[in-house]
């Protein structure tokens, strides 16, 4: 099976507000309609430096509109591009976004919720990599949310692949913070090069390491020690290669994260502890994650599928072999296709796996 992205392709905006001559205008509820669509758009008109108005954003979610997340994102975008800004409120469907110039510094944001602080981050990062200069960037909110990527995976399944692009990133957590009680810090270092190379990400090699790390904040160690005896079982790990790691936090807070490094391909899978659910389930949860990568032999997950492709389209091709296209990758890349002269072809391939190539030109 083959599908393909359609560059230049006008998505039925309903227009809330008058034609914008210039604009690129665009539905947000296209595809799966979630917050990926603004991320994606903000990080490509700040790119591009092309004016964006984005309508029905959301609109597929059960509670609509800008969250405080999103609010940050475009706050961060704004800051970053020098933004002219309308209808960036609370529960706003509609954003019209104007940058002006790319500037330079240390900036802080913060969700002031335990929205992600990393999916903030990724709004504004790939607009900082390709050109000049340097930012540091302190995102509070969220380091280890439900639907977001965890740290651990931003640091070291994300971060390495554009490192191996060209680009000049560092990371750190400064401080943990989980759902609900947020209260967690990263901060990011970019220095601009000026351009990225296309990843050729095709083979995985055989597995080098392998850990697990699960995190504990302001809850009994028993916890811990049940997720850890559900992977040793269910994965066949060594116990010596699960740490428990109590962490400083606001409020409580349990992950579970497994990772696997192979030759040339990292992935980390990950569970959140929550009220009322088991810890044996929330172990079950992470390993299930792994266990598709496991069973595969590519060496792209389908969460870091879908998060390299701007950083593709920003270096103007490559190609990734991924364990799985989400419905959340097609939509990325049909957002992609609307700001830039490419576009995405994937592959299936027998096994259920999945090449995913971005060519210049009409894809
Ligand atoms: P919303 O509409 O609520 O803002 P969304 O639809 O944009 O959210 P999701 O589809 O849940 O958000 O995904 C957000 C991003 O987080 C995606 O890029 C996805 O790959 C990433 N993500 C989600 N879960 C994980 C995970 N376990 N590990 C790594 N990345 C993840």
């Amino acid at each position: 099976m083959r599908w393909q992205s359609r560059p230049g392709e006008r998505s039925p905006c309903p227009g809330y507000h008058r034609r914008m001559p210039g604009f690129l205008e665009l539905d947000g509820s296209m595809g799966e309609g979630g917050g990926q669509v603004l991320r994606t758009a903000l990080a490509l008109a700040l790119v591009t430096g092309r004016p964006l108005a984005l309508s029905r954003i959301r609109a597929g979610r059960s509670r609509p509109g800008l969250l405080r997340q999103h609010l940050t994102a475009v706050q961060a975008a704004a800051t970053i591009g020098d933004a002219q800004v309308e209808g960036a409120e609370p529960g706003s469907q509609h954003l019209v976004f104007q940058p002006r110039r790319r500037r330079q510094g240390s900036f802080r944001f913060d969700v002031g919720s335990a929205g992600s602080a990393l999916l903030v981050v990724q709004t504004v990062l790939p607009a900082l990599l390709v050109g000049a200069g340097e930012v540091e960037l302190v995102v509070a909110g969220g380091t280890h949310n439900p639907s977001a990527p965890p740290y651990e995976f931003f640091a070291r399944a994300y971060v390495p692949v554009l490192q191996e692009m060209g680009a000049r990133v560092e990371c750190e957590l400064v401080r943990h913070g989980s759902h609900p009680a947020g209260g967690g810090c990263v901060r990011i270092s970019v220095r601009a090069v000026p351009a990225l190379a296309p990843p050729s990400l095709r083979t995985r090699g055989p597995c080098s390491a392998r850990r697990g790390t699960i995190l504990l904040a302001n809850l009994p160690r028993h916890i811990a020690l049940r997720e850890s005896a559900v992977v040793q079982a269910r994965l066949g790990w060594q116990e010596a290669e699960i740490e428990v790691r109590d962490v400083v936090a606001h409020g409580p807070g349990n992950a579970v994260l497994l990772e696997v490094q192979h030759a040339t391909a990292r992935e980390v899978a990950c569970a959140f502890g929550r009220r009322g659910v088991r810890a044996e389930e929330v172990a079950g949860e992470a390993v299930h994650a792994l266990e598709a990568y496991l069973h595969s032999d590519a060496p792209v997950g389908e969460h870091l599928a879908d998060q390299l492709l701007l950083p593709m389209a920003i270096a103007g091709g490559g190609t990734l072999r991924a364990v799985a296209w989400s419905s959340h990758a097609r939509t990325n890349a049909e957002v992609i296709a609307r700001f830039l002269p490419l576009g995405f072809t994937a592959e299936a391939e027998a096994g259920g796996t999945v090449t995913v190539t971005c060519r210049p030109g009409a894809g």
